[in-house]
């Protein structure tokens, strides 16, 4: 704790007699939410840490050689800083207040350190050793073996093995790639806000909607223009991709947007906030570190951790979408081409990247006339929620039942929710956060878990604890005389979130470590969730799912087909874009050297004008400002995005197969589902699982087809 000195202690300083009433440390089967305040938070972290790091130090004194003296004392000494932190965090990005955020900043650094602690401790490695090398290995189940494997692979990772200067070396390293990406990101982010358009012409913000022009004008006010209004401006355009997409897709005048669009492509790449040096500094240090544990690039060290067995396989499947890819890429960009010229647009001989977005949107237009307001009465909440539920019902054989007022809520808009198997046994709850609310909640969808599924830490007298999930949405709220309209994205967005939910929920995993989601590598974390969105997609379910909420009628099918042809509009160009990024990524975590005449613009270059159909200019940078692998945790892992894709395709491609009209196959798959993918968790290998469920290993054939690739 940062302020001890206000704080009463105990007489053994470890106890804060304010912590007897604390509803952040004392709750049991849920939290109390609405009694929950700001200043609750240090007390109560202060004291979880004080009695985790005590247990931590007996443990590495006491140096257990068995599964029940010390990964389950483990265990529940995470869940308890879990118990305590995860709720904090929760309240934090639902019920944000400044006194609220700021208690929070304070407490967070004796977390990250407690857990760099934990990451770092040799005599917890030593421990893991021993036991993988015990007499009690052989009985293992294989969730045991994975979370020992795991926890020593992670703290190699971290350099527990090391000795002496290597261990100091390795450390410092770790520092100044953690200090390169904070630079990387504040640099991005600076020369953002350095660049905007201010515009007093009407003319200039012709063919802009309502409500960027809106956003443009609340930015010039924000800019010292009072008085700016919507419809007379001035109006303020920046870099940031709620102001510079929608301009990029509807203003009218094109040398506007390739002011905008050269502005952008060359963000944090000269003066001050040059992020080129940067780049190089983070690749030698990436490349020094893998080879100070043994591998040759960063690349490979960093694959160890996923489900991708090596970089020939994330190479493999990069060329075969590219090539897949190119011939619809092509076509789209004829497309654009023809619509320009039929329009009678100059530049329709001579299309640059600032009029792709454009024209790309105009065709939208022209062959989707569907818009989110004609969609939205067809998907009121309470309905959606009945087909999300009883399409999990009808797969996994699970009932999902209200059950407000069961448990706490942080605020009245909240619903629970319990989850009961086919024999009416309840497995898992979860609360339900839907609408949006600026003022408080942080922005986008999440899934995030209260608890999750354990037998170490079960209550006493129980065999095992049960998970509770949070499903967090930033949808349209009701207003007085209607329920919330869903736009669809909202909705695939509720069906991703859930998916991510079920896998929390349906686990039968009992070691707490390898059950639901935890222990499962990351670039195959995605695939219950985008899983689920698949059957936005499937017309008996969409059928099903969506009704007119005043009149009851179905969603009509022309609109149910333009649905899902709007599925593959432009995918060859937006899978090319990908492609291009993991390519990128991969080769300069990989075969780039970083020490050598190529600089890493040259690789950005290269693979470009092997992959995209249109070219970048020979000025741009926007390495300078992919964010993604040089600050946010994607070095050597954007390919991710479109390894999870290929799971979820392929696994849906099952149910394709089989026949989606077939009900029995639909169920018998669905079954197998649940039992594999949702119920073993971190327990197996994700390739190892994947193959329980689809008999082989992944193809992207069924991604290609739904991407309209084949
Ligand atoms: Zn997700």
């Amino acid at each position: 704790m940062t302020d001890t000195a206000k704080k009463p202690h105990g007489p053994d300083g470890t106890a804060c007699p304010d912590n007897d009433n604390n509803p952040l440390l004392n709750w049991t089967e849920f939290p109390d939410f609405g009694l929950i305040e700001p200043r609750h938070v240090e007390p109560a972290v202060g004291a979880a840490l004080t009695r985790a790091d005590a247990e931590l130090s007996a443990l590495e004194a006491a140096k257990p050689t068995g599964w029940d003296d010390l990964m389950a004392p483990l265990e529940r000494l995470g869940d308890r800083v879990e118990h305590v932190w995860g709720v904090a965090g929760h309240l934090n990005a639902v019920r944000n207040s400044v006194p609220l955020r700021e208690a929070y900043q304070r407490a967070q650094p004796n977390v990250v350190q407690f857990l760099h602690r934990l990451g770092q401790s040799r005599g917890l490695f030593d421990g893991y050793v021993g036991l993988r090398g015990g007499n009690e290995y052989a009985g293992y189940d294989g969730a045991r073996r994975r979370v020992l494997d795991s926890a020593v692979r992670d703290a190699r990772l971290a350099g527990v093995d090391l000795d002496g200067a290597a261990r100091e070396r390795f450390l410092a390293i770790g520092k100044e790639l953690a200090d390169l990406g904070t630079r990387f990101q504040n640099n991005v982010l600076d020369a953002t806000k350095a660049f905007s358009l201010t515009l007093k012409d009407p003319d200039e913000i012709a063919g802009l909607p309502a409500t960027a022009r809106q956003l443009a004008a609340q930015a010039a006010v924000a800019a010292g223009n009072e008085g700016a209004t919507a419809d007379a401006g001035p109006w303020v355009i920046t870099l940031d991709a709620p102001s510079f997409t929608p301009f990029m897709q509807h203003a009218r005048r094109r040398d506007l947007r390739e002011k905008l669009y050269r502005a952008f492509i060359t963000r944090a790449s000269a003066g001050p906030l040059d992020n080129l040096p940067i780049i190089r500094r983070s690749l030698v240090l990436s490349r020094e570190k893998a080879n100070m544990l043994g591998y040759g690039t960063y690349a490979e060290m960093s694959l160890t951790r996923r489900m991708a067995p090596d970089v020939a396989a994330v190479e493999k499947l990069l060329l075969r979408l590219r090539d897949a890819a190119r011939p619809a890429a092509l076509r789209d960009l004829a497309d654009l081409r023809e619509l320009a010229r039929q329009a009678g647009a100059a530049e329709a001989e001579n299309l640059q990247n600032w009029d792709a977005t454009f024209w790309a949107e105009r065709l939208r237009e022209k062959k989707f006339r569907l818009t989110d307001e004609q969609l939205r009465p067809y998907f009121p909440l309470p309905g959606v929620l009945d087909g999300l539920f009883g399409l999990a019902e009808r797969l996994f054989d699970i009932r999902v039942r209200a059950a407000d007022g069961q448990a706490p809520i942080w605020h009245p808009d909240v619903r629970f929710f319990r989850v009961a198997d086919g024999a009416g046994r309840h497995v898992a709850s979860f609360y339900l956060d839907p609408y949006s609310r600026p003022a408080e909640k942080r922005g986008g969808a999440w899934m995030d878990s209260l608890y999750g599924r354990s037998a170490a830490c079960a209550a006493p007298g129980r065999r095992v604890r049960l998970g509770v999930a949070y499903i967090c949405c930033n949808q349209t709220p009701p207003s007085s005389d209607t329920p919330s309209l869903m736009s669809f994205d909202e909705v695939l967005t509720l069906f991703h979130e859930f998916g991510h939910a079920l896998q929390h929920m349906l686990t039968r995993v009992d070691c707490g470590l390898a059950a639901g989601i935890n222990n499962i590598e990351w670039d195959a974390v995605e695939l219950a969730s985008q899983f689920m969105e698949n059957w936005c997609h499937d017309r008996p379910t969409l059928r099903g799912l969506a009704r007119h909420w005043q009149t009851g009628k179905p969603l009509p099918d022309e609109m149910i087909d333009s649905l899902i042809a709007a599925r593959s509009f432009r995918e060859g160009s937006a899978t090319l874009r990908q492609v291009n990024f993991s390519m990128i990524d991969m080769e300069l975590y990989h075969r780039h050297d970083p020490a050598g005449q190529d600089s890493p613009l040259d690789v950005q270059r290269r693979i470009a004008a092997e992959t995209l159909v249109m070219p970048p200019l020979p000025e741009d940078r926007f390495l300078c400002s992919f964010s993604h692998i040089f600050a946010g945790g994607y070095s050597a892992g954007y390919y991710s995005y479109k390894w999870a894709a290929v799971l979820s395709a392929d696994a849906f491609g099952a149910f394709e197969e089989a026949g989606l009209h077939d009900e029995q196959a639909v169920r018998k798959l669905g079954r197998r589902f649940r039992d594999t993918v949702l119920a073993l968790g971190g327990s197996r290998h994700p390739m190892e699982v994947f193959k329980d469920f689809r008999g082989r290993e992944p193809q992207p054939e069924a991604l290609l087809r739904h991407s309209g690739l084949v």
